[in-house]
């Protein structure tokens, strides 16, 4: 039974999460950690540890080297995160900690994920050192001192090249997504920096899937590692999963159709390979679908406007390769389709796995040519029970009515200046919704970079919203804005 407290009053007591009871295996309480890291867990809402954290953490917390194995959005960070803050000393200078993570993005969000799971202990200082960046500032703040320290394999490898970075006094080694690291080929760098650190530190491997290089790894750099898998079964009913069989030539047209047919506001289309990536990026923009794709030739600065206009909802589809795509945490995608039926199960469970979160319902199509019929064979075998076949006919429009394209419900607004010239989101808002007379719902995600800001707005209002931004203030200031182009080109 929970009682409102005076705290919550006003919110009905359904909507507010129960504390699990502090004897059960779930509790965070089972574990040996400060009172006040368990205090912060309960403000940030962590009630009970998820089957990851709770199939780890004991291990973890005895000083085991681990190789763990979980989903994408199963809460792997605070896994190793509350374990090494738990053996930080904050009065001892040096490096205590260090993570490895494929891509800035990913070092940018752990970052942030154990500055949140710090708050309770003093003055733990975090830094993130990734490529990308220039390196006079990075060796300034090492200077300065860090207990520990996020980033890319290359830029620590540069570091340690350089005597920049220290790892003598190192106690944790972390290798988060070594599945997207090993992919992206960073197999000598990793190996490179754990010689780099004292061989009798901890080491904690996290995947989400488990290629051969990672028993590769872990032979050479964990001691007697405990292996913890979890591939949880995905709710049948959350993600309705429908394949459909294709001749090879009708693949990315079918893309099109399903799209037309579900209209999905958000969609991630798997392709297996880069060229496929940009064929299907070709055809559906030829439809008039708003489409981006994500692949390594980015830099790192379009990778971010493609990520943010899709996570912002002003793009419809997002084509990616499981490499570009992998560790990306998106809220709100109602369909994953497979433009090609991936022949690695685990893949294939993986890249469904991003639709369907939280208490949405999600699809998953998976287009199937003859030739790939044994791949499907597979998927049955590890579900676990028969699949649902359609067939494309099924999908044709109406007679009469040529099928539109879904058109996302925003656009995205950039503006130029960031952080750099102070501007915060609360500035933005209050422009639009301020002198501007937008009303709060028509804006929707505002992000802030160093250099600029891309604020999503309902498409309706866009045109009026960009004169009225170019129009008036922002912190007292004019500012540059553009339309960010729905389509390349
Ligand atoms: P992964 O690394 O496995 O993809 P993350 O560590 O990024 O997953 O966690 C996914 C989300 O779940 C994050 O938003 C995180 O804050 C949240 N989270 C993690 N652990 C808990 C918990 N015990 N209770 C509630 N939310 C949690
Ligand atoms: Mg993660």
């Amino acid at each position: 039974m929970i009682q409102a407290s005076p705290a919550t009053s006003g919110v009905s007591p359904a909507l507010v999460p129960e504390e699990v009871d502090p004897e059960s295996t779930l509790s965070f309480a089972q574990l040996p950690l400060a009172p006040g890291t368990l205090q912060n867990l309960r403000q940030l809402g962590y009630l009970r540890m998820t089957p990851i954290q709770a199939a780890s953490l004991p291990l973890a917390l005895a000083g085991r080297d681990l190789i763990a194995q979980a989903k994408t959005g199963s809460g792997k960070t605070a896994a190793f995160a509350l374990c090494l803050l738990t053996k930080l000393n904050p009065r001892r200078f040096a490096v205590q900690a260090l993570v490895l993570c494929p891509t800035r993005e990913l070092a940018d969000q752990v970052t942030q994920e154990i500055r949140r799971l710090a708050r309770g202990e003093d003055n733990i200082k975090v830094l993130t050192l990734c490529g990308g960046s220039t390196m006079r500032p990075q060796i300034s703040s090492l200077e300065h001192g860090a207990h520990v320290v996020v980033g890319t394999p290359g830029r620590i490898m540069d570091h340690l090249q350089r005597n920049t970075l220290d790892l003598a006094a190192l106690d944790t080694l972390v290798l988060d997504e070594a599945d997207r690291m090993l992919d992206m080929g960073f197999f000598d760098d990793i190996a490179f920096v754990a010689k780099a650190c004292p061989k009798n530190r901890q080491t904690l491997l996290f995947s989400a899937t488990y290629p051969e290089g990672i028993a590769s790894l872990s032979r050479q750099f964990l001691r007697n590692p405990e292996q913890i898998k979890l591939l949880e079964q995905h709710a049948d009913t959350k993600i309705r999963q429908r394949f459909y069989e294709v001749e090879p030539d009708q693949r990315l047209a079918a893309v099109a159709l399903l799209l037309k047919h579900y209209r999905p506001v958000s969609t991630l289309a798997f392709c297996n390979t880069r060229q496929q990536c940009r064929d299907l990026l070709q055809v559906l923009r030829a439809e008039g679908f708003v489409a981006q794709a994500l692949h390594g030739e980015l830099e790192q600065r379009e990778r971010d406007q493609v990520l943010i206009q899709f996570a912002n909802r002003s793009c419809s589809v997002l084509v990616a390769t499981d490499v570009a795509a992998r560790g990306l945490d998106i809220e709100q995608l109602e369909a994953v389709i497979n433009v090609d039926v991936t022949p690695d199960t685990e893949v294939h469970v993986h890249r469904i796995g991003r639709t369907g979160r939280v208490d949405q319902e999600g699809w998953a199509f998976s287009l199937v040519s003859g030739s790939q019929m044994a791949r499907v064979d597979n998927i049955e075998k590890e579900l676990g029970h028969e699949i649902e076949w359609h067939s494309l006919s099924e999908l044709q429009a109406a007679p009469g009515k040529p099928p539109r394209p879904p058109m996302p419900p925003m656009v995205t607004l950039l503006i130029l200046g960031g952080r750099k010239e102070k501007i915060r989101a609360g500035d933005v808002l209050g422009a639009l919704t301020g002198d501007a007379g937008f009303s709060k719902e028509q804006v929707g995600k505002i992000n802030v970079t160093d250099t600029a800001t891309y604020v999503a707005v309902a498409r309706g209002i866009a045109k009026e919203a960009l004169r009225k931004l170019s129009a008036g203030t922002i912190k007292g200031k004019k500012v540059k804005v553009h339309l960010l182009q729905d389509a390349a080109g």
